[in-house]
């Protein structure tokens, strides 16, 4: 028999373990596939990772990543899809906003010899405008300026064969944003559309700071902090010079009071001077970057893990 394998990031969600592992068991058991249920517990501070241990020690198909601290979602996905042995991986939230009733037919999609099967959110039950525009105009952003595109509602809750996981592996770059790698990892994929309900208990673990975050780089390096002041420094002046420069072709035009020469070495000084500063930013943002990959350092520490399978 087949195995599958649900990896499931899971950061302070003891509201939502047994609601989540029921739901699981409910789809999953009536089919004809063994499977293992991989939690990584993303450095909850809460009982998470002590109802995943309980969870292991009744259930030999739960298993157990319990990593040394929080190292945001990415990475604790990554850590469940390295440590997987199934011949299909799905990922998916513990939340409930990624339906376990969807489990048969991503399964399905996969005997059809479909190798990437990528869920798309249509919309979501109960978030707030805010989230939904930033989301939106965030795609907009990361379209428009990337040669990888990614589409809109993209989400972390996909099928991926045996195959394709074992590629994966193989990107170990540090700033990840999965959906990207996966859309440019190429293989036969398909996109399945769903209605992501509403959170079971809990908030969001993603504050608009995080998304952000997770939006500009994925990862927050305080060590990166000044080369993005300079950015944003950068940007203040570029709006400035352009204001003044209005305020300097008004003086030219409409007065008389204008030395001749002065409003264009005026304006190109300001203009110059903040354009530079903006992509000194720019620039500091990719050296930040590098400077985190060369680094080579592991992308996650596990401090304890459940039910490891036997070699
Ligand atoms: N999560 C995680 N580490 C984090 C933040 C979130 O492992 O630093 C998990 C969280 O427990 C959930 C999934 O990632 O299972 C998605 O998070 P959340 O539901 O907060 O995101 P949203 O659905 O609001 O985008
Ligand atoms: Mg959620």
């Amino acid at each position: 028999m087949k195995l599958v394998s649900i990896v499931v990031p899971v950061y302070n969600e003891q509201e939502n373990m047994e609601v989540f592992y029921q739901e699981v068991l409910k789809y999953m058991e009536p089919l004809t596939y063994h499977f293992e249920l991989v939690f990584v517990d993303d450095g909850s501070k809460d009982a998470t990772p002590l109802i995943i241990e309980r969870l292991a020690a009744k259930d030999s198909r739960v298993r157990g990543l319990i990593l040394a601290r929080n190292f945001g979602h990415q990475t604790a996905l990554s850590c469940g899809m390295d440590h997987a042995e199934g011949d299909c991986v799905v990922t998916m939230d513990g939340d409930m906003q990624h339906p376990p009733e969807m489990l048969p037919q991503l399964i399905a999609k996969w005997e059809e010899g479909i190798e990437v099967v990528q869920t798309i959110r249509k919309t979501t039950e109960g978030v707030s405008w805010l989230k939904n525009f930033t989301s939106s105009l965030f795609y907009r952003i990361m379209n428009a300026m990337s040669n990888v595109q990614v589409q809109e509602g993209g989400s972390d809750f996909r099928l991926l064969d045996r195959k394709v996981v074992l590629s994966f592996r193989r990107f170990r770059e540090r700033a990840r944003f999965i959906r990207g790698m996966i859309g440019a990892i190429g293989y036969r994929q398909v996109k399945m559309e769903f209605v992501a309900p509403k959170r079971f208990a809990g908030s969001s673990k993603f504050s608009v700071k995080k998304m952000l975050h997770f939006a500009l780089d994925g990862i927050t390096a305080y060590s990166k902090m000044p080369l993005r002041i300079s950015f944003y420094v950068g940007l203040l002046f570029a709006a400035a010079s352009f204001a003044l420069t209005m305020h300097v072709m008004y003086i030219k035009i409409f007065t008389d009071e204008a030395v001749p020469g002065w409003a264009t070495i005026t304006a190109s000084i300001l203009f110059l001077g903040g354009l530079q500063l903006l992509f000194i930013g720019i620039i500091g943002e990719y050296v930040g970057r590098i400077f985190e990959e060369v680094k080579q350092r592991p992308l996650y520490l596990v401090r304890e893990e459940f039910n490891r399978p036997k070699e």
